[in-house]
């Protein structure tokens, strides 16, 4: 699994930079994923996601 996850806002991410956040905080150490298809749904915003996409539900 080479994919990493945005420490700041959990993105899944492939390569070495958040899109979202343009940081290189990467983690490999993520644990779930949470797939977001509705930004506006009950899930994505107790989860605080404002854009669709795959998040981690655990970053260390
Ligand atoms: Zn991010």
């Amino acid at each position: 699994m080479a994919d990493k996850a945005c420490r700041l806002c959990r993105r899944i991410v492939k390569g070495n930079i958040c899109p979202a956040c343009k940081t290189t905080e990467l983690s490999k150490n993520w644990k779930g994923v949470l797939v977001v298809l509705d930004a506006e749904s009950e899930i994505a915003k107790k989860a605080g996601i404002t854009a669709p996409g795959r998040y981690a539900i655990t970053v260390k």
